[in-house]
């Protein structure tokens, strides 16, 4: 089985270059964001939990993230591979992964860095706000708390990642999505 990581800031195009991904590989896409709006779209005890934590850019508690990570993986062994997508966001999270995976004697097959600058991260957030209507993408205040949680949270797993020899970047900040799509497909066809 295979695990790769699509890595980068809120904005970079995770989600939208998943679907190419998936749709060349058949690989299981798991968004841990999509994941949790479901939660709270379906009024859980889990999605009441997280709401609020959401709504205001910060991360949810490392324990509810990976209890959605490790059943997904037990309840999909039909498929070829998985494309983590908003996971891991902490080093302990990568940590949690990785005990994960060793307990079946498997390991993060590699990682797919989609880096934009923190410019494009507002005027991308912006733009998908008139779309989809996301809580926290609603305001300044809230995507700059995104910006800040990534530098300081999230951005530690780039060096854990090189440290493991799994760490492999595209820019995803070309003039159109296509470009960066090719881009991330003509990665992962490198680490097939
Ligand atoms: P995303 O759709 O990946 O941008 O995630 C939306 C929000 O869900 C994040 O801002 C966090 O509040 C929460 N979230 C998603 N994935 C994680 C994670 N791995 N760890 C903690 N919180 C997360």
């Amino acid at each position: 089985m295979k695990y790769y990581i699509l890595f980068g800031p809120p904005g970079a195009g995770k989600g939208t270059h998943a679907a190419a991904l998936v749709e060349k590989y058949n690989y299981k896409h798991i968004s841990t964001g999509a994941l949790l709006r479901a939660e709270i779209a379906a009024g859980t005890e889990l999605g009441k939990q997280a709401q609020e934590l959401i709504a205001g850019g910060n991360l949810v508690p490392d324990e509810v993230v990976e209890g959605m990570i490790e059943s997904t993986f037990r309840n999909n062994r039909d498929v070829p591979g998985f494309l983590l997508d908003g996971f891991p966001r902490t080093i302990a999270q990568a940590e949690a992964l990785d005990k994960m995976l060793a307990k079946t004697g498997e390991e993060v097959t590699g990682t797919i860095s989609i880096m934009i600058p923190d410019e494009l991260v507002f005027e991308r957030i912006k733009r998908r706000a008139a779309i989809e209507g996301r809580a926290d993408d609603a305001s300044d205040e809230i995507i700059a708390n995104r910006v800040k949680t990534y530098h300081a949270q999230t951005e530690p797993l780039i060096e854990y990642y090189k440290a493991a020899g799994k760490y492999h970047e595209v820019m995803g900040d070309g003039p159109t999505i296509e470009i960066n799509r090719q881009r991330v497909l003509d990665l992962m066809e490198t680490l097939q």
